[in-house]
């Protein structure tokens, strides 16, 4: 069982979920939970290191962040032994959960669950804290924004639980954000592929590391929501929504009157910044010098856009990254400037990359002109574009997030009735 921020806010949230996990093991069924730090905790906690340095030590970072997860976990801990359960929590590098060493963004490579298993059959709930780690040099690492989710999929896989339930503030995974979009539906079902796109292009109901593990890991992720009442029966009879492969799916589907949308959900994500680069030569090698030092430095590039040089051998380079990741990214081109060979940067924040995705995009065209065509009509401005076999992706101005998404979910018939 993973419980997010939102459902770890606070004393009377924390005793709601030692309810819901006492009920789970008075189902029968032996229980780890994962925690996330209480909603707004870690960003509270980001700050302090921004405001200590601009460029911070992201090991030291990863000290400060990772205390949130500390204080829920031991506080769930206390309400369960307050319910009369026994409960004990295992820090990460308690576990330990091996991670590698990319401070901040961290992969987890492993999870001794021995001393957990025994735990757990002698009857003692075990709480984990999310997004935290340990790597190779014994530092305390963290698994990047979003990262308890991963943290739940992978203690699922390493105790090789029959599920992985993720308990958040909304009943599941709806078609896009139904905090920005009222019409928007919940779907009973997602495949592990869709799940994975939506997670990579801005839908953070799943951190996109979780979704893409428990597809290699063969783990059944259901998604629903904290917010029960106290008498809610076990999980197991709870409707979220099960996060399934695409043969399992096709079997579900079989037999009932149920169809596969042709896209499946929409996502929006707002912290992506633009950077533009003018003027760099056209020449082998160029690029190269650009996106090479952001790949050392863990830094993710999205869209690139190099246009057709003129007849000066110059060309503009355009390119995304995470706003998170924005002043690393300028203070490694400007160090680079004369070795890449360009005449000036420019940034800009006030972007948002909005993506439509659905398998049914492999057998059907006109997917991406319906995309061009909707936000035409309403007057956006499209400034790049990206696609992958079952999704399209365009950057737009970030005041016009909520209304693309918007259009583009009515433009595929998604909207409820
Ligand atoms: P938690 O703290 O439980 O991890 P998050 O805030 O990380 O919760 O994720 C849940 C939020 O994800 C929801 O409150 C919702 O606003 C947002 N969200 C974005 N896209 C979707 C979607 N397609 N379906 C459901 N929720 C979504
Ligand atoms: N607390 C961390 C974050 O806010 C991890 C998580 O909640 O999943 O990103
Ligand atoms: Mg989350």
């Amino acid at each position: 069982m993973k419980f997010g921020g939102t459902s770890m806010a606070g004393t009377e949230r924390i005793r709601r979920v030692a309810g819901i996990v006492k009920r789970q093991q008075e189902a029968g069924h032996e229980v780890a939970v994962v925690v996330s730090a209480m909603a707004g905790e870690t960003d509270r906690l980001v700050n302090f290191c921004r405001e200590a340095n601009a460029l911070y030590d992201r090991a030291e970072y990863d000290v400060v962040v990772a205390a949130g997860e500390q204080i829920t976990s031991g506080l769930l801990a206390l309400h369960l032994q307050a319910l009369g359960c026994k409960a004990r929590s295992w820090l990460g590098w308690q576990l330990p959960v091996r991670t590698d060493d990319a401070h901040a963004a961290a992969r987890i490579e492993d999870i001794t669950s021995d001393a957990l298993l025994a735990s757990m059959a002698a009857g003692e709930i075990a709480v984990i804290p999310g997004f935290q780690g340990l790597d190779p040099d014994g530092r305390v690492t963290t698994l990047g924004r979003g990262g308890s989710d991963t943290s739940a999929v992978a203690v699922a896989a390493a105790v090789q639980a029959d599920r992985c339930d993720i308990y958040t503030d909304v009943d599941g995974v709806y078609t896009t954000d139904p905090r920005i979009v009222a019409k928007a539906r919940k779907l009973k079902y997602v495949t592990y592929e869709e799940m994975l796109e939506l997670a990579s292009v801005g839908s953070k109901v799943l951190q996109t590391r979780s979704v893409s593990l428990a597809m290699k890991e063969g783990v059944r992720v259901q998604v629903l929501s904290s917010f029960i009442d106290e008498s809610a029966p076990p999980a197991d009879s709870i409707p979220g929504t099960m996060i399934v492969s695409d043969e399992e799916l096709a079997k579900i589907l079989e037999g009932t009157d149920m169809e596969r949308q042709l896209i499946t959900g929409i996502a929006a994500d707002k912290n992506e910044a633009k950077v533009t680069l003018t003027r760099v030569a056209d020449r082998p090698g160029a690029v190269a010098a650009i996106f090479g030092p952001l790949a050392e430095a863990n830094i993710n590039v999205d869209m690139i856009i190099q246009n057709i040089a003129k007849d000066k051998g110059e060309t503009d380079v355009t390119f995304t990254c995470p706003q998170a990741d924005l002043a690393r990214t300028q203070a490694l081109l400007e160090e680079r400037k004369e070795q890449i060979g360009y005449y000036r940067m420019i940034a800009d924040s006030k972007v948002a990359k909005v993506s439509v995705v659905g398998v049914g995009m492999r057998s059907h065209a006109g997917v991406a002109a319906t995309m061009f065509k909707a936000l035409a009509d309403r007057g956006i401005n499209i400034q790049a574009i990206s696609t992958s076999e079952i999704k399209v992706s365009v950057l737009i101005d970030s005041d016009e997030v909520e209304l693309a998404v918007r259009v583009l979910h009515t433009a595929y018939e998604l909207d409820a009735a």
